[in-house]
Formats: structure tokens, sequence, C-alpha cells
């Protein structure tokens, strides 16, 4: 793995390496637009070999001897952040801020002056555990983690628990929405997806989406949606808000883009700063946009990515409009659950954003077809077997 070069090779199965690991065979596994951020080399301190993948279920395998909750044969969806389920922030339900799961906090105090939980196939800074793009992966403190499919539902309606929905969900949930409020999404990727179906779940009168791709924006319609084409020419975004809500602007304003919306417009950028951490750009367009939009005293949460320093943010506005603004990595282990008795209850299907069926062979070509969202692509789930 290095910046736009994955390969599919063989390596040796993994292995129990603590008392409280899982073995877990991977029946389905899938691509994240947080992959891209490794892909396009923002993310320092991936190394030749590491292997990718967050988003992953499976079969347990083999478990360690203080693995109680889990035991072969048991079906699972593994969450793609690591907690201990036993420190200060575990216990305060902050599962992607566990003190305890990543061994190189250090490297992440560096860059980033704050450190978080380990994640699967996401660099060393992050703990340098191996991912699940991948026929077996071990997973760590097993008995906190890894939620059991009990019900006879397909992989591929449940896969999406251990990443996106949880986070569109967490997003939606971020942005306060009140009965019959006005939320304006950007990105209708599978996070924006989630936002926008979870925001309906919580209550939204009104859900307005932004992107730029057809089928994307097909899908949102599919879910209620009202959409803005940002590439269209006569399309300012920030007007058509303005117009969509009588001139006050969204309740809420989601985004659901980060950084990797400007990865393919910045490539130059990130080809420059390679394993830099501290990116500055002038382009945080759609969170600048998001402030500028909300209505006073409205709510921007943002389930987009960003890392290092970001210039140009509207804060005048966001302190003279008095808004509240939420964040951050998604805590998984409070949402799985739930969403899975959503699930089962019939009030979503998520395999709905599939287009892509692929093997592990085919990924790294996929891995491009995604960065340029080519082919209508909109998810790739790939059966390692
Ligand atoms: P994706 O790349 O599939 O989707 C991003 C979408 O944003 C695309 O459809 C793109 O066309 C659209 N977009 C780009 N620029 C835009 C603009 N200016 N205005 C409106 N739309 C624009 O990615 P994804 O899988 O949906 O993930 C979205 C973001 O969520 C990424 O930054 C990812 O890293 C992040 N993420 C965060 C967490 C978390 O824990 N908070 C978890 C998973 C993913
Ligand atoms: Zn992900």
């Amino acid at each position: 793995m290095g910046t736009h070069k994955i390969e599919t090779q063989t390596v040796p199965d993994p292995e129990l390496v603590n008392p409280h690991d899982a073995i877990i065979k991977i029946t389905k596994t899938a691509i994240c637009g947080s992959d891209l951020h490794l892909y396009d080399g923002f993310i320092p301190t991936m190394e030749s070999g590491d292997i990718m993948g967050h988003e992953f279920m499976g079969i347990v395998e083999e478990v360690g001897k203080d693995v109680t909750n889990l035991k072969r044969g048991d079906r699972v969806v593994v969450p793609f952040t690591i907690a201990c389920g036993n420190c200060l922030f575990c216990k305060k339900k902050l599962w992607a801020a566990c003190d305890n799961t990543n061994p190189n906090a250090h490297l992440m105090e560096a860059a980033y002056g704050y450190s978080g939980s380990g994640l699967f196939g996401y660099s060393h800074m992050m703990g340098g555990y191996a991912g699940g793009q991948a026929q077996y992966a071990r997973v760590p403190f097993a008995n906190v983690g890894p939620l059991k499919i009990e019900s006879d539902l397909p992989d591929e309606k449940v896969l999406f628990l251990s990443d996106i929905f949880p986070t569109g969900y967490q997003a939606a949930e971020n942005a306060q929405i009140l009965p019959g409020d006005t939320v304006a999404v950007w990105g209708c990727g599978p996070v924006g997806q989630f936002a926008i179906a979870s925001a309906f779940m919580l209550g939204a009168g009104r859900v307005i989406a932004i992107d730029r791709l057809p089928e994307r924006l097909a899908l949102a319609r599919s879910l209620g949606a009202v959409t803005v084409d940002y590439s269209e020419n006569d399309t300012d975004v920030l007007t058509a808000l303005k117009d969509l809500t009588g001139g006050i602007g969204p309740d809420s304003c989601i985004d659901a883009v980060g950084l990797e919306g400007h990865s393919t417009e910045l490539q130059g950028v990130y080809d420059k700063i390679k394993t830099a951490v501290m990116l500055e750009t002038d382009r945080p367009v759609v969170l600048r946009q998001a402030i500028q939009a909300i209505r006073k005293g409205g709510t921007v949460s943002v389930p987009g990515v960003y890392g290092g320093l970001l210039d140009k943010v509207p804060f005048g506005a966001a302190f003279g409009k008095g808004i509240t603004m939420k964040m951050g990595q998604t805590n998984m282990h409070s949402y799985m659950k739930p969403l899975l008795e959503r699930i089962e209850q019939n009030q979503i299907d998520p395999s709905y954003i599939i287009s892509h069926r692929i093997t592990l062979d085919q990924a790294p070509d996929m891995y491009k077809v995604w960065r340029d969202k080519k082919e209508n692509v909109t998810k790739i789930v790939i059966d390692p077997w």
C-alpha cells in the first residue's frame, strides 16, 4: 500500500495475539469514502504491506481465552473503531475517544495534537491494525465491539452497521433535529445517504440534499429528499438554500463530504504534502457553505473527515448567528444494536446503496473507480471468497 498503490496479495492468516482477541472469517467487506484519504496519501504512516479496510463482517473462527461474549461460529458485524470498554471515555460512551486501543497514540498526538481509538486498516498512527479487506482479520477487544447477528438477515443488509449507517445516524442525531425541521445535507455518498434517511427517522420535515452525481442525487430523491445539483451552471448553493427556506436558512446543516470532496481537485496539494500532516487549504468549501447557510441558532453537524488545520472558516458568522457545531468520529458501539433493530423492523434496508459487488482481486482497480466516481459507483461491496 502506498499513495494510489493498492495490490491484492497472499499473506499469512492472522493469529490470536492477546487473550481478548477473536479471529473473524470475513464474509463481506466494503470500500469506504474514508479509505480514499489513505489512497490519496493524506493520512500519514501507512506502510508497504498494510492491509486496508474497516467495514467488515463474518463468522467467528477462533477466540482468545478471555473472550466470553463470542464463540466459534457466531456471525458478527465489527465496528471500525476499536474500544476497550473500560477507560474514562468508553465509560462516557465516547467509544471513538477510547484511550486504550491505540498503541501508537504518541504518533497521532505528535501529528494532530490529540489521539483517538485504534482503527482497523487505517495507518500506524491509528494503531497499525490490519484491516478487513481480506479473508480473515484479528479483532482485538472482541468482548466489546462485534455485534452478533442472530437473525437470518443477509450480509448486505447488516454490513453497513460496521461504519456508514451509524455514521449517518450520528450525524443526524448531532444535527439536533426537531419535528418538521429543514435539514440540508452536503454529499449524497454513503454517509450522506444514511444521514438523509436518519434525518427523516428523527423527524425532519424536509431534507435538501446537495451533490453533483446524478445517480446519487436520484438515490437521495428516492428517500424523499429535495435535491440541488451544485455543478449546474447557474446553481449557487447558498442562494438555492435561501430560496428553499424563505430566506432564513436550514435549521440544520450536515457536511457529509469532508476533505474527500476535494481529493480530485486538490490532487496537486496531496501530491506535494505526501506525508505532511498539517494541510492548509483555502477551500473547506462545504464547511464554509454550511456555516454560511445555517439559520441563526441552527446546528451544523460534521461527519465528513477533516485533518490538520483549516483556513477560511467563517467563524464570525458562526459566532454571530450563535450556532451549535457537533462533529467527530462515530461512537459506533452505541448505535449498532438500535440500528440493527430498525433494520429487523424493516424501517430501512441499507443495501439500497450498493452499486458494485466485486472480488478481492478486482479491488485495486475499483479503488480508482471509487475515487473518480466513475461507473455510477455508489458503494462497493467485496466478497473475499
Ligand atoms: P464519498 O466520497 O462516497 O461521498 C462524498 C460525496 O460528496 C460524493 O458524492 C461527492 O460528489 C460529494 N461532494 C463532493 N464535493 C461536494 C460539494 N462541494 N458539495 C456537495 N457534495 C459534494 O464518501 P462517503 O463514504 O459518503 O464519506 C463521506 C465523508 O464521511 C468522508 O469524508 C468520510 O471520510 C467521512 N466518514 C466519516 C466517518 C466518521 O466516523 N465521522 C465515518 C465514515 C466516513
Ligand atoms: Zn468507513
